[in-house]
């Protein structure tokens, strides 16, 4: 366990007695300079960086207007300051909000409006020294980008897209953040965040496929780079070797397997997640994108079904369209991109699936909405298809399921604490610092409704829960995928447990 003081659960989530500058030590490991030439940034912190940053917010203001209204609207009406788990989790009121985007804010101030230029006192204007870069880089590596903030307040202000700018600009400069910008490296020159080549990605697969029918008694694929196959998955690394996520990706193949469905995987797009966000570089992302066009061009495919992954979906609902569209060659009868929960509850509801919700019951259910789907993505074809096609799916399949606090969840979710780029040992103070609000609710269900497990549909917050909320006494085994819990309740045709279920499989035979 790292050197810091994991804060105490209490009964409700409260807003903290301040500690001014107490997470001010907290920055991530700085890009090294072949991640940031990579990314076709400079190696190092240039020289004149003052001017390259001033010059790049500029650009940044002129290109996206959002930038600029947020910069000149917030009226300080303080409904935004106790609303981010990193705040609530550390105390430091430099992670409120509206005190973030003011870094950056009175910056703005100083060298782009009237008053900041000739009165900057008067307007809490301020010169961009080292130390306003330093306090940058701090407290934009300690905001996961997820928008809750903007959902309190009056005017939307979305302290992710400040928190985003801010990064571009660092990374403009030369000073860019390690995890986040040699990931995308890896995933331009291997094909997935984790730099799993080809040949071992099959190895996995291959292992997957005998793990599966060893348990089973079918036969189930996991076909990788099948030209023709109907539809191309997509989907985090992290389902090839992690838990619970791989259990996940045996659900999502059981499904394909169980409603005749033609899928493959790729090797060139082994990778649903999309970093360029976290960098708030629409060029990387763009980049990262274009591997999924190509490769289901490639492949021949009429559909896209996108994995468990919070803000890869994101991306693919708000974003793939118009960065790597038009998808004209696919199947236009089809949701493009379509969510694997749409497709299993769309199968669900048709009947599909049999289903045995008593493989499920030594648990019962809570779910954790991801930030990046529930306020900023959609399932379906209506508002709020979000939260129900996750929840639809889970008490389909299992008996027991119990809400956590509202105000915990849907559009009010609070973040694991991992997003934005913060899955990182080298800032785990404040991963744990803000899974607080998540772990607080989470225990309430634990104590009063016997809730025994959390499941999410996000590779990063099930790497986040497994890592952090053992900090708080919670075991890493009590979080599952969705899709796991589908895997567990399935009954394949064929299979062993078809068998068993329906007595045919000569256990019982009369003598
Ligand atoms: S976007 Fe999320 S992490 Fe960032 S300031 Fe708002 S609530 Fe905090
Ligand atoms: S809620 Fe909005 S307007 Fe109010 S202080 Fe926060 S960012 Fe500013």
């Amino acid at each position: 366990m790292a050197d810091f003081e994991t804060p105490e659960i209490k009964e409700f989530i409260g807003i903290p007695a301040l500690q001014e500058g107490s997470m001010a030590h907290s920055s991530p490991f700085i890009a090294y300079t072949d991640h940031q030439e990579a990314l076709g940034y400079p190696g190092e912190l240039v020289e004149n960086w003052q001017q390259v940053a001033l010059d790049k917010m500029d650009d940044l203001r002129s290109r996206y207007r959002s930038f600029q209204v947020f910069l000149d609207s917030c009226v300080k009406c303080g409904a935004c300051t106790d609303k981010c788990h990193y705040f609530l989790g550390t105390s430091d009121p430099k992670n409120m909000p509206v005190a973030r985007q003011d870094l950056l804010r009175k910056v703005y101030r100083r060298y782009f409006t009237f008053a900041g230029k000739y009165f900057p006192k008067l307007v809490g204007a301020e010169d961009l020294t080292e130390a306003v870069l330093d306090d940058w880089y701090s407290y934009f590596h300690q905001c996961s980008q997820c928008r809750r903030c903007s959902v309190f307040c009056p005017y939307g202000i979305d302290t992710a897209e400040i928190s985003m700018a801010a990064r571009e600009i660092m990374d403009a400069v030369g000073k860019g953040q390690k995890y986040c910008n040699e990931i995308i490296g890896k995933v331009f020159t291997v094909g997935n965040n984790l730099g799993l080549p080809g040949k071992a990605l099959a190895n996995v697969l291959e292992g997957l496929e005998e793990d599966v029918e060893d348990d089973t008694g079918v036969a189930v694929k996991f076909p990788l780079d099948v030209k023709g196959a109907d539809i191309l998955l997509v989907t985090p690394s992290a389902d090839f070797f992690a838990e619970p996520h791989i259990d996940g990706l045996i659900g999502y193949a059981k499904v394909f397997h169980e409603t005749g469905a033609s899928w493959t995987l790729s090797t060139t797009a082994s990778e649903a997640g999309n970093f360029g966000m976290f960098i708030g570089s629409y060029e990387n992302m763009r980049r990262v994108s274009m591997r999924i066009r190509d490769a289901a061009k490639e492949l021949g495919v009429k559909r896209i079904i996108f994995g468990e992954c919070g803000h890869a979906w994101r991306i693919a609902y708000s974003f793939l369209n118009t960065l790597v569209g038009p998808f004209d060659f696919l199947d236009q009868s089809y949701p493009i991109p379509q969510h694997i929960l749409e497709y299993t509850w769309g199968e669900l509801e048709k009947g599909t699936l049999r289903i045995n919700k008593e493989e499920n019951d030594h648990m019962t259910l809570t779910f954790h909405d991801s930030c990046n789907v529930a306020r900023g993505s959609r399932m379906g074809d209506y508002p709020g298809g979000q939260f129900d096609y996750p929840r639809n799916v889970i008490k389909a399949v299992c008996n027991n399921y119990v809400d956590m606090d509202p105000k915990t969840t849907k559009e009010a979710t609070f973040c694991c604490g991992g997003g934005g780029g913060l899955l990182t040992d080298d800032l785990m103070e404040i991963r744990v610092k803000g899974v607080l609000p998540r772990a607080t609710a989470l225990k309430s269900v634990v104590e009063n409704e016997g809730v025994t497990h959390m499941a999410a549909i996000c590779a990063i917050c099930k790497s986040q829960f497994t890592k952090t909320l053992p900090y708080y006494g919670f075991t890493m085994d009590q979080i599952v995928s969705v899709h796991q819990l589908v895997s567990e309740a399935l009954v394949m045709k064929g299979s062993e447990q078809e068998a068993e279920l329906d007595g045919t499989d000569g256990d019982d035979t009369e003598e």
